[in-house]
């Protein structure tokens, strides 16, 4: 079974092409410029076929879905010899509100709730619309699934997801705490059980998603309990431009004082401020850990200030689960950053974390981090979503 991945985004469609014998990915590539004038760079994995790199015009979605299947079938590019071998496609979906604790079969009715959901997540999740439905009309029957970022958190308890707002916030508008990476998460949970050779349902972890986005979990016997993403991506850990958890009274204050607009506010919240904000020198760790070594003091307190909060949410955790196995480190900070994953981990000597210098230095792989003899596990894993969202449409396409 050969299974498509897109994951469409506003003005740009990434894609994986899956083999499901081997789950190995037999091309990918990204559009860009939708809408604007259209780019796509599309890399076959098989040997003897060409990277196309290239301008194509994409007025909508649906010229680049074309695009990417004109590749993908093409003699000089292409993996595949027709459209009929694609099997079926999987779509991530950023917001699944309540209505979805796990991946579904895409029908009209599925759509009505996606867009539904659309008030959740106003500028994701219409760009995901567009991407089914500009796939729909090009790959006509092909069976199609949507895999949301939200749905592995739906197993928390009202304790963990609800607000301390007036009730009737949450019943007639669904204000809560959602969740986001929920796939990431959930894949990486269960390759960390994979790793310990323990069934997940056993296991007590603590997933720690740290990119451009980061956000943690606490996993108790394979059920997601707590996230520190909320009703939207931009709270919890101060992240590369967001701001994490902030006192409401702050943004009264700053509108006040500067005259801003909710719109200005919520811009710097979401794009101006995390480690950016705080060290005025980048959204990248590679260039923070690189000023930081300079003797740039702001850079230094931005990355303090970010071990702290992973160190101190990931402590929440494992109060709240009374205990913990396992803390896994992935995404692309949490994946190659060795300092960073040292610096948060010099914080859980209260847990008996001993970390093996040698294993935190390897890249790329699955690994785990800590001695033999520490007393919790820690465990470096690549994330994978485009796996689990092939994995989810292959299950239910059957
Ligand atoms: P993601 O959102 O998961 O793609 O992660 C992207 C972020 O990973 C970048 O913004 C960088 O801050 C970070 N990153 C990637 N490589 C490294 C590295 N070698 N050291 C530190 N941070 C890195």
């Amino acid at each position: 079974m050969k299974i498509l991945v897109i994951n469409a985004g506003s003005s740009s469609l990434k894609y994986q092409l899956i083999d499901m014998e081997t789950e190995s990915v037999m091309a990918k590539g990204l559009c860009e410029r939708i809408g604007i004038d259209g780019h796509l760079k599309h890399t076959p994995l098989v040997e003897g076929k060409t990277v196309f790199d290239e301008d194509v015009a994409m007025p909508t979605h649906s010229e680049a879905i074309a695009a990417v299947i004109d590749k993908l079938t093409s003699p000089q590019y292409g993996v595949v010899n027709s459209m009929k071998e694609i099997d079926a496609v999987g779509h991530r979906v950023v917001h699944g509100g309540e209505k979805f604790a796990s991946s579904v079969l895409i029908n009209d009715e599925v759509m009505k709730a996606i867009e539904e959901c659309t008030p959740f997540a106003p500028l994701h999740n219409p760009a995901n619309i567009t991407g089914i439905n500009a796939c729909r009309a090009v790959m006509g029957k092909v069976p199609m699934v949507a895999v949301f970022d939200t749905a592995f958190h739906q197993t928390m308890p009202g304790k963990a997801y609800m607000y301390a707002l007036p009730y009737q916030y949450y019943l007639s508008n669904g204000v809560r705490r959602y969740g986001f990476h929920g796939t990431s998460h959930r894949y990486v949970s269960a390759r960390c059980a994979e790793l310990m050779g323990k069934p997940i349902e056993e296991l007590k972890i603590v997933t720690c998603h740290m990119g451009n986005g980061s956000s943690l979990a606490a996993i108790d016997h394979g059920k997601c309990v707590d996230t520190s993403m909320g009703f939207t991506p931009l709270v919890g850990l101060p992240m590369g431009t967001r701001c994490g958890d902030l006192d409401a009274g702050v943004i009264q204050f700053l509108m006040n004082k500067y005259g801003y607009g909710i719109d200005e506010m919520l811009n710097i919240l979401n794009k101006k401020s995390g480690v950016l904000g705080v060290s005025g020198v980048s959204s990248d760790f590679r260039d923070l850990d690189k000023a930081a070594a300079e003797g740039n003091e702001r850079a230094q307190l931005a990355l303090d200030m970010f071990h702290y909060w992973v160190a101190k949410v990931a402590g929440s955790y494992v109060a709240a689960m009374n205990g913990v196995d396992a803390i896994v480190f992935t995404a692309g900070v949490g994946e190659n950053s060795k300092a960073t994953r040292a610096a948060i981990a010099s914080y859980f000597g209260y847990l008996g974390v001993k970390i093996d210098d040698a294993a935190n230095s390897k890249r790329g792989e699955d690994v785990m981090i800590s001695t033999p003899d520490s007393k919790v596990k820690v465990f470096v894993i690549p994330t994978n979503e485009e796996l689990v969202i092939a994995r989810d449409t292959r299950d239910i396409v059957g």
